[in-house]
């Protein structure tokens, strides 16, 4: 959250996707009035459409716990879905998929623990850090793949301080040292109950749907010129954030326009019959060496097995792809899949699909940071401010007192 509020006085929010409305319901458990304007739908990127085989997400499908999402989940007193625990992970690769944490990974793991800790600069990518560790090899099969099955972009592009802030403020000798500070700094979190991921009966909507009956009656229609009051948290990407601001801070503006999204398409698909090679797996990364779209498939219905009735598969692609090049991606990879035996699928594209956690945002948070201190009552908001995943606006919000 960049800026500050004042809490003891009227918030104006705009934009309702998952950061203003947790925002908004933050402001009623602390008793701060206020109103939410929302342009378009309630939930924002999130939503679920359901079909006769289960639901189909057009965004997040789970919600990665820690302490604070737990009590906020049980604040909302939310009946939730455990992901399946123990399910295999695999890595695509041509002459067929491997599990990510292979013996020979470890192994090679354990004798460079001590090597030194490449110095961090403010423009070291995670890949520069991880590569004298990791070799290019695992660089391009493992880690750019884990990563972009959550940031939708590869090592070398994503910034180093961005994804890892502690490691501004502390030198590390050694690759196991920074490792050992890394759990530390884990253990040090609450305690929680729930681990791992969950999802709703009737996925992510359900939660939506809750948020929006806490803060409903605080909903107002948008009026037809925006005029910055005092106490505004735009909660907004940050293209539609620059463009409310234009008029009113133009520099800010200008800042918030140097942040680069990542166009995503992500398709769903249900089929009677199992791919055999997800059989019992979350699902399976590609790494991008590979050429297609695809970055990942979640197999929906092996995680959440309650909310299906058939086999569900959920497809994330970067860029904006046809379903026909989604297909053809997917018979290569599994020559046996009949696309004809597919009883229903649903395909979402997202132009600013995901903010690029890279250098250029790294850059313009920091100026923006500083030229909100010197202007107290405006607030920027949203998955390119404090994290890209739900749980860390849910820690954000929290910790407002
Ligand atoms: C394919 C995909 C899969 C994902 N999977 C996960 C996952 O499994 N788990 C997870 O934690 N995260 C996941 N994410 C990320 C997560 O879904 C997003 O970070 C989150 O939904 C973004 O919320 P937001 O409120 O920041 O933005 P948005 O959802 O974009 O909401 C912004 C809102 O502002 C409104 N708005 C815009 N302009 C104005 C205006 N002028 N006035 C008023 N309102 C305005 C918009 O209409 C919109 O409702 C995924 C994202 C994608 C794309």
């Amino acid at each position: 959250m960049l800026g500050t509020l004042n809490l003891d006085q009227h918030v104006y929010i705009y934009g309702a996707g998952f950061a203003g409305l947790s925002l908004a319901y933050r402001l009623k458990k602390l008793g701060t009035p206020f109103t939410l304007y929302e342009k378009e739908k309630v939930g924002g990127k999130i939503s679920t459409k359901l079909t006769e085989y289960g639901p189909v997400e057009s965004a997040a499908s789970t919600l990665y716990m820690n302490a604070k999402a737990e009590n906020f989940i049980q604040e909302l007193g939310l009946p939730y879905l455990d992901a399946q625990k123990k399910l295999k992970r695999w890595i695509y690769k041509e002459d067929g998929m491997i599990s990510p944490f292979s013996l020979a990974l470890l192994t090679k793991l354990f004798f460079k623990m001590g090597k030194h800790f490449p110095s961090v600069t403010e423009s070291s990518s995670v890949e520069d850090i991880f590569l004298p560790l990791l070799g290019r090899k695992y660089v391009e099969e493992l880690l750019s793949p884990a990563l972009q099955g959550i940031y939708g972009a590869q090592a070398q592009e994503l910034h180093f301080l961005s994804l890892f802030p502690f490691a501004q403020e502390r030198k590390f000798s050694s690759y196991y040292s920074f490792i050992k500070f890394f759990k530390s700094e884990i253990k040090k979190e609450a305690a929680q109950k729930i681990k791992g991921s969950i999802s709703f009966k009737g996925g992510m909507q359900t939660l939506i749907n809750r948020l929006h009956e806490e803060v409903k009656d605080h909903i107002q229609p948008l009026p037809d010129n925006f005029i910055l009051k005092p106490n505004t948290a735009i909660c907004t990407n940050a293209s539609d954030a620059a463009q409310l601001l234009e008029a009113f801070e133009p520099e800010i503006a200008r800042l918030l326009n140097n942040i680069e999204y990542r166009p995503m398409t992500t398709m769903s698909f249900f089929m009677e019959e199992e791919i055999p090679e997800l059989n019992k797996s979350f699902g399976m990364l590609i790494p991008q060496k590979y050429g297609g779209p695809i970055l990942g498939i979640i197999h929906q219905s092996e995680v959440f097995p309650s909310n299906y009735s058939a086999h569900c598969y959920s497809v994330v692609c970067k860029g904006i792809v046809t379903e026909e090049a989604i297909f053809k991606e997917l018979k290569q990879k599994f020559p046996h899949l009949e696309i004809s035996n597919i009883l229903e699928h649903s395909l979402k594209a997202w132009e600013t699909g995901l903010p690029l956690y890279n250098e250029k945002r790294f850059k313009a948070i920091n100026q923006i940071k500083h030229v909100l201190e010197e202007k107290p009552g405006i607030v920027l908001f949203g998955n390119y401010t404090d994290g890209i995943s739900l749980r860390s606006m849910i820690e954000k919000t929290s910790s407002l007192k």
